[in-house]
């Protein structure tokens, strides 16, 4: 049976998008659910200034609280880092795992990273040297792979320089992301699959949102082409502050059912992680669920539905 490994970015993609800050108490309820779940890749912390992003204020904590709770491997708690501020910070809280969010586009990167390319190149890098000396796990986003929100689509061979190049660093993990939910099913499978020539395979991720209703096919081309790893966001949490028209991230519960019905395992129990959707529910205040949360509920409980 094929494994694929999902990253759980819901407590820090999804939560930092919400308009209330949910309380820190409710973040690990939540962290411990998803564990509990069989979820064991999940992304915690972003090591941002609190002034700009209030509900990762408490990214310190979250990160000291999960590896404390959950040290053993296969457990990875990952923490955003754009700076070396951040990553002092991270080192600090216990963090072992970092994720660098880096741009294919200018304006973005000037919109979201506040700086240029080429200052986010040099910053980048040098991130990615100290975590080698200090022996820290390393994977890049790439964001604005498919399609920019300022610049429009994004010529793949812009994309795979970049990729190139970041790869050259010696890094542990790539995840691709269509930041605004834009891509089409044929551009995410043949981008994939020429990184997966080029790269290595094993070591890609797709980072996915549902803007236009494409996240499941867009998931689906990506597996298609060999891709193992994807980022997901229990309810479907998520959005980009920076990214106007930014819809969700690609639902875990969905991914879920995908997996389950193309017989890949996640090590994931997805009736404990419906579970937790009212506990996410009342924490941002506003209904959440992926695409099959209505299905779902009213189910029949006689149907064999895992198959
Ligand atoms: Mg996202």
């Amino acid at each position: 049976m094929e494994i694929l490994t999902l990253c759980e970015v819901g407590l820090r993609d999804g939560l930092q998008n919400e308009a209330r800050v949910v309380e820190t108490e409710t973040k690990l309820d939540l962290l411990d659910g998803l564990i509990e779940a069989g979820l064991t890749y999940i992304e915690t912390s972003s090591y941002v200034r609190p002034s700009a992003v209030p509900q990762m204020a408490d990214s310190d904590l979250m990160m000291r609280e999960a590896t404390a709770a959950y040290p053993q491997p296969p457990n990875r708690f990952t923490g955003l880092v754009f700076n070396d501020k951040g990553y002092d910070r991270a080192l600090a809280s216990g963090c072992r795992s970092i994720a660098i969010a880096m741009t294919v586009t200018e304006s973005f990167c000037n919109a979201n990273n506040r700086m240029t390319m080429a200052q986010s190149m040099a910053i980048s890098r040098r991130l990615v040297e100290r975590a080698h000396r200090d022996g820290i796990w390393v994977r890049i986003y790439l964001s604005t792979a498919w399609v920019c929100p300022f610049e429009g689509y994004t010529p793949p061979q812009k994309t795979i320089g970049m990729a190139e190049e970041v790869w050259s660093w010696g890094i542990d993990e790539l995840s691709i992301a269509d930041t605004i939910g834009f891509a089409s099913p044929l551009d995410v499978g043949k981008l994939m699959e020429t990184l997966g020539r080029r790269l290595d395979m094993s070591k890609l991720a797709v980072h996915l949102h549902d803007t236009q209703a494409m996240g499941l096919a867009n998931v689906t081309t990506a597996l298609q082409a060999g891709v193992r790893i994807v980022d997901s966001s229990i309810g479907g949490l998520g959005g980009c502050p920076f990214a106007p028209g930014a819809a969700g991230n690609l639902a875990t519960e969905d991914v879920l059912l995908l997996a389950y019905k193309l017989n890949m395992h996640t090590g994931v129990d997805l009736e404990k992680l419906m579970t937790l959707l009212p506990t996410l529910e009342n924490g941002v205040g506003h209904p959440v669920g992926g695409r099959i949360r209505a299905w779902w509920e009213s189910r029949s409980q006689n149907l064999e539905v895992l198959s």
